[in-house]
């Protein structure tokens, strides 16, 4: 009948079409940039807020277009849901940051530790632990250069159990790990109890407006107290300004990552940054 016709019609509204093919779209050019290895790693540096010292680097992924220059990742964020995309992209990275890393080896050069993103399509791999630490060994690396930033998508969508595990070989294989987007999620005090973490990710939302919005700069200070209690690390992210230096140090703050001490830099760039950070006689 007519009626029943239109209905299932209207499943596909055209706001839904309209999501599906930017699905579509976002999955076709990510398959493209992984086969035309567009794929790279950008480095974005940690630095200790109390001695000013760099500590490492986030990498993040990017990807080259011949006309429309560097990308970032938001359109992909489909791609790294797709299963099997995901662990491609994963893989990608992870080799270019491998190498980069074993190229700054090779240079003396104090990078600290470099961390990567997992995404839940790594964590659904249960030798993803493994296959970290056999291509570190491979390369000649100590795991302790590595760190790994998970979300809480990595526990909600798989069982508990299968999260834990990866992330109890990996700790036990020296990689260090962050909670990344802290404060997002939800449940995400009793992770920290269930799981290895080393470090908490404020995420960049509470400290963007931590200066003007009382409520933020109450929830930065009570995780910092947090981390302080339970002895993990806290860093923040998406710092931007002098005065959310001073606020984050004056609160116990141990690390800082943002556009205040640089934006993510194509891998050559690391190298000359890394010395102009050093202070001199030390390069
Ligand atoms: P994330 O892991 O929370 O990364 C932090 C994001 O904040 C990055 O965006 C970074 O460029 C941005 N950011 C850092 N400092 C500042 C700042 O001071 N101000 C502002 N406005 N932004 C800042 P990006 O590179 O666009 O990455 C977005 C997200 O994409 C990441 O969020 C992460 O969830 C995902 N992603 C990126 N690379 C990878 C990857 O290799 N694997 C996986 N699984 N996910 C990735
Ligand atoms: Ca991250
Ligand atoms: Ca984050
Ligand atoms: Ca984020």
């Amino acid at each position: 009948c007519k009626a029943a016709g239109r209905g299932l019609f209207e499943m596909f509204s055209p706001a839904m079409r309209d999501e599906a093919q930017k699905r579509a779209s976002a999955l076709e050019v990510a398959r493209q940039a992984v086969a035309l290895d567009r794929i790279e790693p950008f480095y974005q540096p940690k630095v200790d807020l109390d001695s000013g010292r760099l500590t490492g680097f986030e990498a993040l992924l990017r990807w080259r277009h011949p006309r429309l220059g560097v990308q970032l990742p938001e359109t992909l964020a489909h791609a790294f849901e797709d299963p099997e995309l995901g662990i491609t992209l994963g893989n990608c990275m992870l080799a270019r940051v491998i190498s980069d890393m074993r190229r700054w080896l090779d240079m003396d050069l104090p990078f600290g530790r470099i961390s990567i993103n997992a995404s839940s399509a790594d964590f659904r791999q249960a030798d993803y632990a493994q296959r970290l630490l056999t291509c570190l060994r491979d390369a000649g690396i100590p795991p302790s250069l590595l760190g790994v930033e998970v979300t809480e998508t990595v526990f909600l969508d798989r069982n508990v159990e299968s999260a834990q595990k990866t992330l109890q070989a990996l700790s036990a294989g020296g990689i260090s790990i962050a909670l990344d987007d802290f404060g997002t999620g939800y449940a995400s005090l009793s992770h920290l109890k269930q799981f290895p973490v080393n470090v908490i990710k404020i995420d960049r939302a509470f400290v963007s407006d931590l200066m003007t919005d009382v409520g933020n700069a109450a929830i930065v200070k009570a995780v910092l107290r947090l981390g302080q209690s339970l002895g993990i690390r806290v860093i923040a992210e998406g710092v931007e300004t002098a005065g959310q230096v001073s606020f984050l140090r004056e609160h116990g703050c141990n690390l800082g990552q943002g556009y205040y001490f640089g934006r993510p830099m194509a891998a050559d760039d690391v190298v000359p940054f890394i010395r102009s950070w050093m202070p001199s006689g030390q390069a």
